[in-house]
Parts: C-alpha cells; structure tokens; sequence
C-alpha cells in the first residue's frame, strides 16, 4: 500500500493557532478505534462487527449496500422502488445494477464508499475537532453512523479553519440527523476549547450549561447543553463561592446543582436578616435555624404560593446534602460546626395527601358530557410508533377513560392493569389491580358488565396490534418514549396531564353546569376542575348516594381508614345547604315551642346532628356530638332541637323505648328505672307528635319539599354525626 502525503487545507483560518490541533489530538486516545480509523490515511472505514458503529445492510435481499439503521433501503433501492411504483415484493425480487452503486468501501480516497468517510482533505484543525468530537460522543455511548459525518465534511466550506468557524447556518442546512451529529461534536469541540484557552467555564457567576458538561439530570447519560446556572441570587459572597465550588467538585446534574443553587437562595435570604450573615467564621446554630425557618414558610416567588410540604423537604434535603458535602470535603473549615443541619431540630414534618386535595367529584351531568364527546379523547397527537397508529393509541386512551370513569380507582390503578386483569367469579366480573398507595397488591373489586364487556372487547383488539415484548403484560401498553424503545404500561402523568388535559381543555367544545345564569342559559363549567381522579371521587359519591353502607364502600374504594370514606356521604354542598334552608325554620325545642334557626348557617354552626333531633349544647356542638353529659336522653334537655327530618328517627326511638320498657317489667327492674323511661317515652312522644302536627299543616307541596329535604339530610348526617349511636343501647333508625 503506498502512503500519500496528506493535503492540507489551502488557506489557514486566523482563529487557529497550531498548537490547537495538536492539543486536541493529544486527547484523542492511541488507538481510537483501530480497526476502522486508518490516521494515515485518514480515513474511516466502518467495521460492520463494531457495535458502537451503526452499519446494516439494505433490506434488499440481493443489494449489499451498507444503511445507516436497521430495515432500511439504501437510497439507490429507495428511489428504483418508487420508480417501479413502490411493489410489495420488491425486496425480494429486485436485483440492484452492482455498477450504478456506491461500494461499501472504495480505494480510492478521494471518493470514499457509503461505509466511509475521510478527513484528509480538511484542515488539521477540523480533522482534530471532528475526530474528538466523535471520540467524546463514544464515551457517552452514541453510535456513530459513517453517512452522516461524510455528509458534514462534504459541505464544509472549502479552506474552514476550525469548526468553531462554521456559520450557525451550515448546521441547518444539513439533513436533521447530521446536523445533529454537528452540533453534538461542536460541544465537544466548544467544551475543549474553553479548557484550551485556559478560561475556566465556571469562574464566573453564571454558568453557561454547554460549557460545563455536567450531566443533565438524574439517570440521564448526556451532558445539559441548554440554559444557564445563574449563582447571583445567592447574596452572600462566601456562601456563593461554596456553592460553585460544591458544582465543581461535587458535579451533581444540572437539574440537582440548580435545586441546590435555589436551596441556598433561600438559605440565603434568611442570612441576609441574621447579625453575621456575611461573616460565616460567627455564624452558629441560631442561624442555621433561622435558615431551616425560612425552608418552612419560604413561597414560590413567580406567584407566591405555598409550597407542598414535600417540595419543602426536598429543598431542605439538597441544601443538607450540598453542607454535608462540603463539610466532608473540608470546604468549610472557616464555617464554626455549630452552623449545620441537625436532623433531629431541623426537620419539616411529612404531611400525608389526602384524597380530598386530589380533585373533587365530577357532577354526573359533566361525566354525561364527557361521554358524549368520547370520539375525542386522545385526537390532537399524530403520534404513532410500534406498528401503532394514532387511532390505535387514541383507542387505548378512551378505554382508559372508561375503566377509570365505571370503577372509581385511581389514574395510575388503572395504567397499571395486567393484560389478565379480568375474571369472572361464578359469572361476575372481578377487576383485579395493585393498590400502589397502600402497596397492596392483587385486589379484587367487582365490576358492571358493561365495564367487563369493554375490556374484552380491548382486549381483543389488543391481540391483533403489533406488540412488544417488553408491554405484553400490560393491558395499556406505553405509547413510547424519544429515543426509547417502548416499555412498560401507559404512563400516569402522560395520561393525566397531556392526553386527558388536553381533550378538557382544548378538545371539548363546551362543558355547562346544570345550574343557570340571570338569563336562565346554562353556566359554563369549570374546566380545571375536571381530573382524572374526579372520577374516583364521583364513583365514591355515586355509591354513598345510592346509600351504599360505609363499611362496604371503605372495602370497595380500598380506603385504609373508614374517616376518609365517611367524607364522601357528605351529599354535595349546594342539595345540602337547599335542604337546611327548607327545615332550619322548623326546629323547635323539647316542649313544642318554635325555635327554628334564623339561617341555614346557624343551624350548621349552632347546632349539632345527635341521635334524635338537633343539640345546640355549645360543648356538644363543638365536640361534634360526641360529648353528652346527660347520655343523650335528649327529650329532657333544653339544648335539644329536633325537627322534622328527625322524625322517623324519633318514632324509632319511641318504639325502642317501649320495648325496653316492656323488657324492663319483665326483669323486674327497679321502679326508677321504668319510671325514666316511661318519662322519655312520653318527652319522645311529645316530640314527634308536635312534629307530625307541624307537617300535616303545611300546604301539600311544601310538605314534599321539606320531607324530600330531610331525606337529604338524613343521608347528609348519616356520615359522621352519628357515631354516639355506638356507644348508646338503642339502635339506629335509618
Ligand atoms: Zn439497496
């Protein structure tokens, strides 16, 4: 083989000093990828066995052209295919002309083959920069694809110095997959050439991301190229300082290093009220509390809201990490030991999230409207992938609707379904799902037929879509990541936040209330307040409504205390408060007289649901019922209230009187103790005939209204305020 001299670049850019080329090759390790990098030459020859090279072959049976990805037609068989009129057998039929193709590789340098490319026709500089840019993308794991960086070099401008030369504009006019492969090598090469110069990226305040290589956030391989670190908002010149210096030693990710850079703002901010806060050889204990104070009630400075208690922790937790770091690291011999985080007084305390801050129910009327605009769901995305297409996947988001909508689980129970997730018992469909919350696993919650059907029907279509291993399990296979292959199943936050979001907010033409304005039109409904866990809460609803028991209820929704599924026989304030308003001018007390309360608010605030009537006794009512004194022998009590949604409950409790007292004869009980009930019975009794006579004199179609009411508020109260009835002998009468 005879060795040619190499051409060198006819005209030498300004900008390139020589020793820039021969600094970057000293970078380049000795023999990077010896069995295709010929330095002699200069040329690159793929080798088809090297993983990290990406070289196929045509799809073409007959065509041993070199593709730059897997199944794909080398372009000499791409355009005979659309000239022969895109056949479906063309891959196995056509028999490409060996004479009109590009060879794999070729001898002659100048031309080089389609698994080639060659620098020895640009500038040395170039040729360095390109070589350790390349070399650098290695490190990071990225393929490197011949046909692209043949295609940058043979569009340089002719004579280019340096690629740092290069016209931000050469990059776009290059095919998207080489111009990424440019600007990919071009950090490296702008990286490099900061080191070169000497100047130190990270001496200023603000650091530009591109330059730093630092990794861009937690799990990810590749360094942050975009955005800034800005350190000024940390006042305190030493505290500044400690914080750039952390960046620099300790190198977290981008995304750690700029929570750490906010966390000492914060810190920051309450230093900047302390005596010594610019001094941190006197600071102390007493300071460092007055930091973690400020992680406490510090607000979000673009609207000043609070933070969520967990956010809180998580800010303390980088700024305990970023001291803990640079404690050990001994940068910060000068700081007095006492100025640190003491786990046991510096703690904000974990508040768990209740349901209720998750959405409320959605009205059944705006789930009807929903339904009607179903065909809507998942539209707005062209996204296909897998062998799926968007219709495919828009599919899968309206069954994930649906399952949500029937079964009341939470959005990320229903993502998570199994394939399996369906069986019949004697018949009955049984959803089975995990309980990721609480971490059960496993549950069992039965289902409507309809419901049942649906997944059938999906799972069937299920079977005919294209599959990957990986999602086989799952009954909402993921849609797919960038740069990913699909795995796993839907993702939670990308159906709540994008696919469900986007048909509330964009998708659905309009959603109305039921109630009216002035005009008698229909209110527009609140689009932010449908969520996808609205649905949860709606199906809770439904069931304490139709007067599903609380226990029954707490099992159906996997409730772990029985509080949380007490909230939802709450009936929904506005039939709630209609109801108080018709019956809170009827109350009247334990001898008949009118005592009706003057407005629905007093009668929630003054007064108290007990057993048989309302209690207005102020430590009753402020113990919510549960605290009597007289053990609610309420028709002898000048607190009591009852009114007529009490009255069945009364004329149950007349009966149960009577039947203990006949129970009480009967054992020969003592006289006074017949002699107390035969006293209740008759207070009892006076109670409820006074509140039959109040109703029988109102009109007919008012004594509709206030029985309709107070079958609401019955439903209303049987929530919480009963719980005495546990601790009382009779028992309840609803
Ligand atoms: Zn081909």
């Amino acid at each position: 083989m005879t060795i040619a001299p190499l051409r060198s670049a006819a005209v030498a850019s300004v900008t390139v000093e020589p020793e820039w080329p021969s600094w970057l090759a000293a970078r380049l390790p000795s023999g990077w990828r010896a069995d295709e990098w010929d330095p002699v030459q200069a040329l690159f020859t793929a080798d088809p066995s090297n993983p990290t090279t990406s070289v196929f072959v045509c799809s073409v049976a007959s065509c041993a052209t070199h593709v730059a990805s897997n199944g794909s037609r080398c372009d000499a068989c791409k355009k005979a295919r659309y000239l022969l009129g895109n056949p479906a057998d063309f891959d196995t039929t056509h028999t490409p002309d060996p004479s009109r193709r590009r060879p794999n590789t070729s001898p002659n340098r100048a031309m080089p083959g389609v698994s080639q490319f060659s620098l020895a026709d640009v500038s040395p500089a170039v040729r360095q920069e390109l070589l350790y840019g390349l070399q650098q993308r290695d490190d990071a794991g990225i393929s490197l694809v011949p046909q692209r960086v043949r295609r940058i070099v043979a569009g340089l401008p002719s004579g280019l110095g340096s690629l740092l030369d290069l016209d931000a504009s050469f990059s776009s006019s290059l095919p998207a997959a080489a111009s990424g492969v440019l600007n990919g090598v071009l950090l490296h090469v702008r990286r490099a050439r900061v080191e070169f110069e000497g100047a130190d990226p990270t001496s200023g305040d603000v650091w530009e991301c591109a330059l730093i290589g630092l990794t861009a956030g937690r799990g990810r391989r590749y360094a942050a190229v975009h955005g800034d670190i800005d350190f000024r908002p940390v006042r305190q010149r030493w505290l500044r300082e400690l914080v750039k210096e952390y960046g620099r030693t300790a190198r977290p990710n981008v995304m750690d290093l700029r929570q750490t850079v906010y966390a000492a703002t914060i810190a920051s901010s309450a230093l900047a009220g302390r005596p010594h806060g610019d001094e941190p050889g006197l600071l102390a204990m007493a300071d460092m509390n007055a930091v973690v104070d400020m992680f406490r009630i510090t607000k979000r400075p673009e609207d000043g809201h609070d933070y969520s208690t967990s956010h809180r922790r998580a800010l303390l937790r980088h700024w305990r990490t970023f001291l803990e770091y640079a404690r050990q690291a001994g940068m910060m011999d000068h700081v007095p030991g006492g100025f640190a985080v003491n786990l046991r007084f510096h703690s904000i305390a974990a508040v768990e999230v209740t349901e209720d801050d998750l959405g409320r129910a959605i009205p059944e009327h705006v789930i009807a409207q929903l339904d009607a605009h179903l065909d809507l769901l998942g539209t707005s995305t062209g996204y296909a992938s897998g062998g799926w297409s968007a219709a495919d996947f828009a599919r899968m988001y309206q069954v994930v609707y649906a399952v949500l909508r029937d079964t009341g689980r939470r959005p990320g129970e229903i993502t998570s379904l199994r394939r399996d997730c369906l069986e019949r018992v004697d018949g009955k469909p049984t959803l089975i799902y995990d309980n990721h919350k609480r971490r059960r696993h496993g549950r069992r919650l039965p289902i409507s037929e309809s419901t049942a059907q649906l997944i059938e029907t999906w799972q069937k279509e299920l079977e005919a879509l294209p599959a990957v291993p990986a999602c086989a399990q799952w009954l909402f296979p993921s849609p797919g990541q960038r740069n990913r292959p699909r795995r796993g199943h839907l993702n939670t936050s990308q159906f709540c936040n994008r696919i469900f979001r986007n048909w509330i907010d964009e998708l659905i033409p309009g959603l109305v209330d039921d109630r009216l304005d002035e005009d008698g039109a229909p209110l527009a409904y609140d689009r932010t307040q449908v969520v996808p866990y609205g649905f949860r809460h709606a199906y809770a609803q439904r069931h304490a409504d139709a007067g599903t028991r609380p226990d029954v209820l707490r099992e159906l929704m996997d409730h772990r205390s029985l509080d949380v599924t007490m909230s939802y026989y709450k009936v929904s304030l506005s039939r709630k408060q209609e109801a108080v308003r018709t019956i809170a001018a009827l109350a009247v007390d334990r001898h008949g007289a009118d005592r009706g309360f003057g407005d629905p608010l007093a009668y929630e605030v003054e007064s108290v649901g007990v057993p048989y009537g309302g209690c207005t006794e102020p430590s009753n009512v402020k113990a919510g019922g549960g605290h009597c004194r007289i053990r609610f022998q309420c028709a002898g009590c000048d607190f009591y209230r009852p009114d007529p949604s009490y009255l069945p409950a009364l004329e149950q409790q007349v009966a149960d009187l009577r039947a203990d007292k006949e129970a009480a004869l009967a054992m020969e009980a003592a006289d006074w103790v017949v002699r107390n009930l035969d006293d209740q019975i008759r207070a009892y009794s006076k109670s409820a005939d006074e509140m039959r006579r109040k109703l029988d004199a109102l009109p007919a179609e008012e004594r509709a209204a206030v029985e309709s009411a107070s079958r609401e508020l019955r439903r209303a109260r049987s929530a919480a305020a009963f719980i005495p009835l546990q601790a009382l002998t009779t028992r309840s009468s609803e």
